[in-house]
């Protein structure tokens, strides 16, 4: 089951609000209580909160005198007290992100936002930031759809990595592919995964040459060497800290150094 949950006070409030000037305010708001804490007061017209405390060190709430709500970050409060209270009630809520398809442990909706996740149960994909979801499904009966990826190839595989794992497909393709550029070293650079990709000398720990595999197309060779990346940002070397000749095209003769 979704474990956050979101709290919804209703009423007619007195609201003391602490987050620069002392501003008092009464009506008959909505306050909305997030599970990061952030805490939002609402009035009747508008998109913005009469007032507000985005992700508050600790939000706690009171019964002993009515119903009181206080948020609290550094020196800011934001305090919530209710005369009559219309209703007090916890949801469960998700974060809320484009649907990309069917939950296959629920059939639930899938969405993403950041991974992707379902709205129903706590099934959750870790995937690339830069991953594009396709609206085309997994081949196997995993009904999961599939996402494209960038890793010197372009990569179309299913978003559930024990499924088909993106890893086993950037090996297969540039493992070995590359010589590591280090003076005296006469290592191939393998595909590891070490927190994200890499390509890294065979020679670790004796050689600890190794470059984060970037999100993009193999598009030609750098002066150094090693190759160059199309990258939505522009063209790279594989090693980012490279200033040798980018964009050589591969088929041109080297010219690139001064
Ligand atoms: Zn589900
Ligand atoms: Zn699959
Ligand atoms: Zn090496
Ligand atoms: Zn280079």
């Amino acid at each position: 089951m979704i474990d956050d949950a979101i709290r919804v006070l209703a009423g007619d409030c007195t609201v003391i609000a602490e987050t620069g000037d002392r501003e008092e305010y009464r009506g008959r708001v909505t306050t909305i209580v997030k599970p990061d804490n952030t805490v939002l007061v609402h009035d009747s017209d508008g998109y913005q909160p009469v007032a507000w405390l985005t992700r508050a060190d600790s939000v706690s709430s009171d019964r002993a005198d009515g119903f009181t709500l206080v948020a609290k970050k550094d020196t800011q409060t934001l305090r919530i007290a209710a005369h009559d209270r219309d209703g007090f009630a916890t949801y469960p809520v998700s974060a809320a992100g484009t649907p990309v398809g069917t939950c296959p442990d629920c059939g639930g909706t899938l969405v993403r936002s950041g991974d992707v996740h379902c709205v129903d149960c706590d099934t959750r994909y870790g995937i690339p930031a830069d991953a594009t979801v396709r609206d085309d499904k997994c081949d196997c009966d995993c009904g999961l759809p599939r996402m494209r990826v960038e890793r010197g190839l372009a990569f179309d595989v299913c978003i559930d990595r024990s499924c088909e794992s993106l890893d086993d497909a950037v090996r297969e393709a540039f493992d070995r592919e590359w010589d590591c550029p280090e003076p005296g070293c006469d290592g191939d650079l393998r595909i590891l995964r070490r927190g994200g990709l890499i390509a890294g000398c065979e020679h670790y720990p004796d050689c600890d040459t190794g470059f984060a595999i970037p999100a993009g197309i193999v598009a030609g060779e750098c002066g150094c060497g090693l190759p160059t990346f199309e990258t939505r940002s522009g063209t790279r070397c594989l090693d980012a800290t490279c200033d040798r000749g980018l964009a050589r095209p591969l088929e041109a003769d080297s010219a690139a150094d001064d």
